[in-house]
């Protein structure tokens, strides 16, 4: 895979490449990626920000009927580049259809997006005069993104900026780096101006070179918590707008008078689809005692009827984990909770039966007697992990969901329309999820966290979401008084 700057697809200076193995079986190469070094960054930077300059004087709906176009492209591309994320990240076809469909939407979105980029007016307190605020893009935006949604996070990122009239420089997860050429060159295709999109492949450290490039001048970063926090040091020190998306402890909370089946749906879904590598994956499942035994054995009942296997094959469940470093950090922590006293339920082992032996799977595991302050229940383990925790009552319920430092996606199963309505306000989440499990977001509704998941803009979604980080507002006072006029003095 080649990088894409200035309307090229271009090797890499450095003349070096990495092979990216199917994670469903690491025998089969999927791609091999060009490495980035420093010189071909400042090559994408200096050709998005040429192109910013024509890029923020088309008009609007203009930008939008490109990205209209975008989606027409992917709609039609769309099985061929859902194969592309399967055997590239190892999720099972029907939720890398998923992800196609995400970037098929945020076009449609964002193309409309074009004809509402709306300001505000509003009467001066002096007369003949009036107020109005317009929006303004903000120039090169640095988008660098992980790989558990290959097309679908570059897709929330680079949609929104291109319609508020910015321009993109991509840098993908090195795992997942043909997937997103895959929708580049369908962005490409659509007919964006050279230079307007550009990606750039390589590991954290091009990453790193990318968001301190003086043309960039504005970053937005999905991934682990441990890199958000660099990213946010870095934009604050070079005074940039910043937005990281960042790791996750969602919880399902269950109380004794919820639709258990419904609920145990929900956790299974929550909590192994994606293999558990979502940032709104349910890894803990909090369960009011009384209720406890019959939803454990529910649950494990469905989780045991659950196939593993290559994504592409259309009956499998779970597909592998992205690498070998994840399925061990998983495995570490299988023994981390056996240490801290927790008890395996099901699974904690690699899964190495027909036909597994050389892909990255990993048993759907759960733990009971859980406490709520052992690391399985406070870290992010971003795997098919989830910790059984059980709570007295309601109360008890919601302290242990709020209780760890994330704050994403909070899920709550009851039949209680009060005991919802106080959830919905007392949950210390962005998303709250109402008898449905923590994942499910759709894009038209602003996306993000709270606490060490992420600060104040958001992904997605309009009003609230995207648009306000990728846009800034310009206030424009007209006086057509002919004479001056003072704020606050004349009367
Ligand atoms: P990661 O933090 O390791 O990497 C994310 C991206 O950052 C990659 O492109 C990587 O190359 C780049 N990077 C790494 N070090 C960098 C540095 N020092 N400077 C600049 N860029 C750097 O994350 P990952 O393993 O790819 O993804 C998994 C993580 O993403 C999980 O923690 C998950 O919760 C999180 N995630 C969060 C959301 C959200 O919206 N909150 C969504 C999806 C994934």
């Amino acid at each position: 895979m080649l990088n894409f700057i200035d309307g090229e697809w271009v090797e890499s200076e450095s003349g070096r490449w990495v092979e990216r193995e199917n994670p469903a079986d690491s025998r089969v190469t999927v791609a091999k990626i060009t490495q980035s070094v420093k010189e071909d960054v400042e090559k994408a930077v200096a050709a998005a920000a040429r192109a910013f300059e024509k890029w923020r004087r088309i008009p609007a709906p203009r930008r939008g009927e490109i990205l209209f176009k975008a989606g027409e492209i992917l709609k039609n591309r769309r099985e061929e580049l859902a194969r592309i994320i399967t055997l590239e990240m190892g999720k099972i076809l029907l939720e890398a259809r998923g992800d196609v469909q995400e970037a098929v939407d945020m076009c449609y979105y964002m193309a409309g997006e074009g004809r509402r980029l709306y300001g505000e007016t509003t009467p001066s307190e002096l007369p003949d005069k009036d107020i109005k605020t317009i929006r303004e893009p903000i120039g090169v935006v640095a988008a660098i993104t992980p790989w558990n949604f290959p097309i679908a996070i570059p897709s929330w990122k680079i949609l929104p900026a291109l319609i508020c009239g910015n321009t993109v420089v991509l840098k993908p997860s090195s795992y997942t780096s043909y997937s997103a050429s895959a929708f580049i060159e369908c962005l490409n295709d659509a007919g964006l101006p050279a230079g307007v999109v550009n990606q750039v492949n390589g590991g954290g450290e091009i990453g790193e070179i990318l968001i301190k490039q003086s043309e960039v001048k504005a970053v937005s970063f999905t991934g682990s918590t441990k890199v958000g926090f660099e990213i946010e040091k870095t934009a604050v020190e070079r005074h940039i707008p910043f937005m990281c998306e960042m790791g996750g402890k969602n919880a399902i909370i269950v109380l004794d008078d919820a639709d258990i089946d419904l609920a145990v749906n929900g956790a299974v879904w929550g909590g192994y689809g994606t293999t558990g590598q979502r940032c709104t994956a349910a890894s803990r499942l909090i369960v009011q005692e009384s209720i406890l035994n019959k939803f454990k054995s529910k649950l494990v009942n469905e989780i045991k009827k659950l196939k593993i296997g290559s994504g592409l094959d259309e009956t499998v469940q779970i597909g592998p984990l992205v690498s070998e470093n994840q399925r061990r950090r998983v495995h570490d922590y299988t023994q981390i909770g056996l240490e801290e006293g927790a008890k395996l339920v099901t699974g904690g082992k690699y899964y190495i039966e027909g036909g597994c032996e050389h892909g990255y799977f990993y048993e759907p595991t759960l733990f009971e007697n859980v406490t709520p302050d052992m690391r399985i229940a406070q870290e992010e383990i971003f795997g098919p992990t989830v910790a059984l925790i059980q709570c007295e009552d309601f109360k008890d319920a919601l302290e242990i969901a709020n209780g760890t430092n994330y704050g994403l996606s909070l899920a709550i199963y009851t039949r209680d329309i009060n005991k919802a309505a106080i959830a919905e306000k007392e949950l210390q989440s962005t998303l709250v999820y109402i008898n449905a499990p923590t994942i499910g977001a759709e894009i038209h509704a602003p996306f993000g966290g709270i606490k060490n998941t992420g600060l104040l803009h958001k992904e997605a979604g309009g009003r609230g979401g995207a648009i306000d980080f990728y846009s800034r507002v310009k206030v424009v006072y007209r006086d057509y008084s002919g004479r001056l006029q003072r704020a606050q003095i004349d009367k």
